[in-house]
């Protein structure tokens, strides 16, 4: 299969290629298109002379095309999740479930939204003030590759439905389903140019994007380091960041201890564990960390780890050889910080059962358990972005916010306890953007997502992209009667 650009409607083969790989058997999947400063200087024209169309079209019309854009994913969803998930090795129960679905709300919902854009206005004695919410123009949506389509439509969406023209550089990583992205756009109606995508690396299609002057706007999900690389090359342009985490996730003594079990195996395992709400600081209270721990160590041995593609796997391999190495160099890291090592480890353990011979060669890390971990070791500070958890006991709930907020992510947080009032104080005092309490993440497109600290600047979500995604106006008219200085008469 051969994947090309999508420049102003047409698939554009382009001169130089990468291969996809599947990270559950290393065979090729597709060969991809890989784009430069070339790509990205036509693709950034096509979006700029689409942009005043698009944007003047009334709201209406826009939702009606990203309605039917989310029927199409809704249409082609088994096959949508089948490619996302030996692309980027995601198990399908997952994919299929709930990350390929995920996606078409996304259009669905910005599409209701962008028909309800109201301004505001602030009328005086002399003047009205009203304000215009207008698209920002070009913007550069980059993705990362753990859940592409997922992360592709939550930019896409909130981008056009609010009057913008986009280019998207997905991972190089996992680029398939957004190239089905780009499709089904053009079948659902996006008119050529509104929508674009240059495939290829960072380095050479990522940066030249952020950095080409048409662009105004610049929507980054990924790692922290390439968040400060971009702002550092893009300069000063409207940004978005969504970055990493290590995400504390919290278990009082007075917590449902079942329910809290339960939700720590899925908030650390669910996504192979590559996903940047992963609850991988697991802090226990003293009184009940020996027993959590057991039951949390007997039940990660027992998650079914393999072919992706089986409805009974959880975790499939790692994306690609590269973070295989750099999961297995974090566990290799904990050992020699001290840390115990409850279960997994950097090979297959003896007690897991063998996988099947066609994915025998791939990416594959079993559910890590690490105890005695110190607040300082690497592997607590660090995102591994692997099945890899890190549990911790604390004493009270002064020691149990100072130990989640000494770590220099702030995305998501875990607050597990019964106590209504300890659960609001803890909620309020944890340095993250988001807090689920007695729960796993749960979504809601409308709340803002985002992250503090190192996770992020600004927020995703309903009206949080509208905030993104639009450029607020004031326009201040006088009623012709206010009094003008009248100098030099
Ligand atoms: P990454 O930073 O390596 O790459 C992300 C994207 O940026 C890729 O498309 C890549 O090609 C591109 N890129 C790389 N260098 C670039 C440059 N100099 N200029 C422009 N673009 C460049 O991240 P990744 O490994 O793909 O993804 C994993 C990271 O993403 C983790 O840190 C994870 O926490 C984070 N993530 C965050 C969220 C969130 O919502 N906060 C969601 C998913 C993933």
């Amino acid at each position: 299969m051969r994947i090309p650009h999508l420049i102003n409607g047409q698939a554009i083969a382009g001169r130089d290629h990468f291969d996809s790989i599947n990270p559950a058997n290393q065979q090729v999947l597709a060969t991809v298109a890989a784009g430069s400063a070339e790509e990205v200087q036509l693709a950034v024209a096509a979006a700029k002379s689409a942009l005043p169309a698009w944007a003047g079209k009334p709201p209406a019309q826009r939702a009606k095309i990203m309605h039917r854009l989310g029927e199409l994913i809704t249409r082609d969803q088994a096959e949508l999740a089948r490619i996302e998930t030996a692309d980027c090795g995601q198990a399908i129960a997952q994919t299929g479930a709930n990350l390929v679905p995920r996606a078409a709300d996304s259009f669905h919902h910005y599409a209701e939204l962008c028909t309800r854009m109201d301004g505001q206005t602030h009328p005086t004695p002399t003047h009205l003030n009203y304000t215009l919410l207008q698209p920002v123009g070009v913007c550069a949506l980059v993705a990362p590759w753990n859940v592409p389509l997922l992360t592709a439509s939550a930019k896409v969406a909130p981008c056009l439905a609010f009057g913008n023209t986009a280019v998207l550089k997905p991972s190089e990583l996992s680029p398939l389903t957004a190239a089905r992205l780009g499709e089904l756009a053009l079948e659902a109606g996006v008119p050529p140019g509104v929508l674009n995508i240059v495939q290829g690396n960072g380095r050479d299609a990522g940066a030249p994007l952020v950095a080409h002057p048409d662009v105004r706007l610049v929507s980054f999900t990924g790692s922290t380091a390439t968040g400060h690389a971009i702002v550092r090359n893009a300069g000063l342009k409207k940004y978005s960041m969504e970055l990493g985490g290590k995400s504390p996730f919290i278990v009082f003594e007075d917590a449902d201890f079942e329910r809290a079990l339960d939700a720590a195996l899925v908030m650390i395992f669910s996504i192979n564990g590559e996903r940047c709400t992963a609850g991988s600081r697991i802090l226990v209270q003293r009184t009940i960390y020996p027993e959590f721990a057991r039951r949390f160590v007997e039940r990660a041995r027992r998650i079914p780890v393999g072919d992706p593609l089986d409805p009974a796997t959880v975790i499939g391999p790692m994306v690609s050889q590269g973070h295989l190495a750099r999961v297995r160099g974090y566990i290799e890291l904990g050992l020699q910080e001290g840390a115990t090592l409850l279960c997994g480890g950097v090979q297959k353990p003896d007690y897991a059962p063998e996988v099947a011979g066609s994915v025998r060669d791939g990416n594959f890390v079993w559910p890590t358990v690490f105890a005695d971990v110190r607040p300082d070791m690497r592997i607590m500070r660090e995102e591994i972005f692997g099945p890899v958890a890190c549990l911790q006991p604390f004493d009270d709930e002064a020691d149990a916010i100072a130990q989640a907020n000494d770590n220099p992510y702030g995305l998501a947080s875990y607050v597990w306890s019964e106590n209504a009032g300890r659960a609001h104080r803890v909620a309020a005092a944890l340095e993250a953007g988001v807090c689920y309490v007695n729960s796993q993440s749960a979504r809601d497109p409308r709340p803002p997502f985002g992250g503090v600290k190192a996770s992020g600047l600004g927020r995703d979500g309903g009206h949080w992209s509208l905030q993104t995604f639009t450029e607020p106006k004031n326009i201040s008219i006088s009623y012709g009667q206010h009094a003008i200085p009248r100098w030099g008469l």
